[in-house]
């Protein structure tokens, strides 16, 4: 084994090819624990369960449900309900998990064990990275990385996102000199001013920086279009030494002018660089970068183009699969290139069962049982009190690695538009975007962000398609009607029934002003949202969040 990995390093590999080989005895020691455990409390109790540890009874006597049914069992728990209504661990926080189509976020209960686990899986991920790249020497990270914020629940549980608890609670800071940002910058109130100031720091320390990072793909691509807006003024504060005055957050500027020295030849440096263009801006700018590392599956793949754009050659390694319920699959590739990411399942995770979609009776398959190439909705059960939980992702399973099923993140299982018997789910709906948008280059248009909505307030129906060009003050109306034509006519067959029975409505397609996406994202923060979890809602349902698209609306064309 490679000697450049620290003695933990290798343990932790070790750990997991041992786990991977005996996945299924894991699996049932692990849940026989979780149920042992956790034996008096109430909502086991409700189902029967009487201590039973064993598959056989668990299967037939827990239901599987969906996050809203334990919704008002998790709200008691957040009012201050203490009684062990699911798990007999002290709860230590709620997290938020990111919004859905309506904005709102989950809440999930959470434990020490829980976050034991999250912590256990960056190590081992790590260290794969660092295997499988050959990283000598760590170098600094420019990590867009935003710790939102933390609400006090009416029990006093603190409620975030899993990113914000682990930012806030300090876990973290033995990592700081790796990041070019100081925490006052991560911990800002204000996503676009810490952005600004990630950038800076991480222009200030250019040479030194070997990742650039953040949890979604989202989260770099909008750095680096912010970037292009605003490279003079970083110019200019690096040129001068000072700080330019959109940073009125007052940690966020001490923080920032602390790393803050002039160095003119610098500034001289960025500017010839980014008159350049953007194509390949990242390793001109920051030479020694070694990879970018972000989600680019699932709703993430619209972003990939813009990486490999600023990137160029430099390797995308995509990170592992996880959610605020619990972790699900490690990326054992990390040189994969984007399109050929497959997840490893965690056994120790948490206890999984695979649903075969399109199956009638509900009959869950454990991981040996996998068929390769069929799609499964995953259905976890937690060390924090959570049992037969849809997660509501579903996975296409690739093989196996030894006894663990290794899979392709597919899609969220909710369907997205629906008017009659049309059934669109946010794959359909990127794979249309994405293949009509490419008649955008034609008109030297750019596509930079989208979503939808199913308008059912028309006789019949339709389905409407925001999209927020790069360049507002040039569209080609001439191909815009083309595309929304096209977007008409590639939904699925049902739709197409539906369009041609008069029973769904002409779908519009509107141009939004530029900045209305940032807007989105701004109210969807504020809401509660985690910045760094943050992901484009592809479709929308609330009132509040379609008022800002409606009043956004440059242009309509209707199929
Ligand atoms: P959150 O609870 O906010 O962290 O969101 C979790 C959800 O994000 C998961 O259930 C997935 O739908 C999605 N997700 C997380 N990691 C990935 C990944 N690597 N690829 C695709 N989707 C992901």
């Amino acid at each position: 084994m490679v000697a450049f990995l620290s003695k933990d390093e290798l343990d932790a590999i070790a750990e997991f090819e041992e786990s991977a080989r005996h996945a299924a005895s894991m699996q049932a020691g692990l849940l026989s624990s979780i149920l042992h455990h956790n034996a008096s409390c109430a909502y086991l109790q409700q189902h029967g369960m009487d201590g039973l540890s064993d598959v056989g009874s668990f299967k037939s006597r827990v239901p599987i449900v969906d996050p809203e049914d334990l919704h008002p069992l998790i709200q008691r728990i957040a009012d201050g309900d203490c009684s062990g209504l699911l798990t007999s661990s002290p709860i230590t926080s709620m997290l938020l998990s990111s919004g859905t189509s309506s904005g709102r976020s989950r809440l999930v209960p959470a434990t020490t064990e829980l976050r034991q686990i999250t912590l256990k899986r960056f190590f081992l991920s790590n260290a794969i990275i660092k295997r499988d790249l050959s990283i000598f020497e760590a170098g600094k990270s420019l990590n867009f990385i935003y710790a939102g914020k933390l609400l006090t629940k009416k029990g006093g549980l603190k409620a975030g996102s899993s990113s914000t608890h682990h930012l806030r609670s300090g876990v973290h800071l033995d990592r700081l000199p790796q990041w070019t940002s100081p925490l006052g910058v991560v911990l800002g109130p204000n996503v676009r001013q810490s952005m600004y100031c990630h950038l800076l720091c991480g222009l200030l320390q250019a040479e030194e920086v070997t990742v650039i990072s953040s949890f979604l793909a989202y989260g770099i691509t909008e750095a680096f279009r912010f970037f292009e807006d605003v490279w003079e003024e970083l110019c200019n504060d690096i040129a001068t030494g000072t700080l330019s005055c959109r940073i009125t957050d007052d940690s966020v500027r001490g923080a920032t002018l602390e790393r803050l020295q002039r160095d003119p030849q610098l500034a001289e440096k960025v500017h010839s660089e980014c008159v350049k263009g953007w194509s390949g801006i990242i390793k001109r700018l920051w030479p020694n970068v070694i990879y970018i590392n972000t989600i680019v599956t699932g709703s993430m793949e619209p972003y990939v183009p813009y990486l490999k754009n600023y990137g160029e050659d430099v390797p995308i390694v995509c990170g592992d699969y996880g959610s605020s319920e619990c972790t699900v699959g490690i990326n054992l590739s990390p040189i994969s290139p984007p399109e050929k990411v497959v997840f490893t399942l965690v056994p120790y995770a948490a206890y999984f069962e695979f649903l075969p979609l399109n199956q009638e009776g509900g009959t869950t398959t454990d991981l040996t049982e996998l068929e390769v190439g069929k799609e499964y909705e995953l259905i976890v059960t937690t060390v924090a009190g959570l049992y037969r939980y849809r997660l509501g992702d579903v996975i296409t399973v690739t093989g196996y690695y030894h006894a663990l099923p290794q899979f392709r993140f597919a899609r969220r299982s909710n369907v997205m538009l629906s008017i009659n018997t049309d059934k669109t789910d946010e794959r359909e709906l990127c794979e249309v975007v994405k293949r009509v948008s490419k008649r955008l280059k034609g008109g030297n248009m750019d596509l930079l962000d989208f979503t939808s909505h199913a308008d059912h307030s028309s006789r019949p129906g339709h389905y409407t398609i925001f999209w927020e060009l790069k360049n507002t003050a040039c569209t080609n109306d001439y191909i815009l009607i083309q595309c929304c034509q096209d977007l008409d006519a590639f939904f699925n067959d049902p739709y197409q029934r539906g369009r041609a029975a008069g029973t769904i409505g002409p779908l519009e397609l509107c141009i939004v002003k530029e900045q209305t996406f940032q807007n989105i994202m701004v109210f969807v923060l504020e809401s509660g949202a985690s910045p760094t979890q943050y992901k484009t809602p592809r479709c929308i349902n609330s009132v509040a969040l379609l008022n800002i698209l409606r009043t956004s609306v440059l242009c309509v064309y209707t199929s």
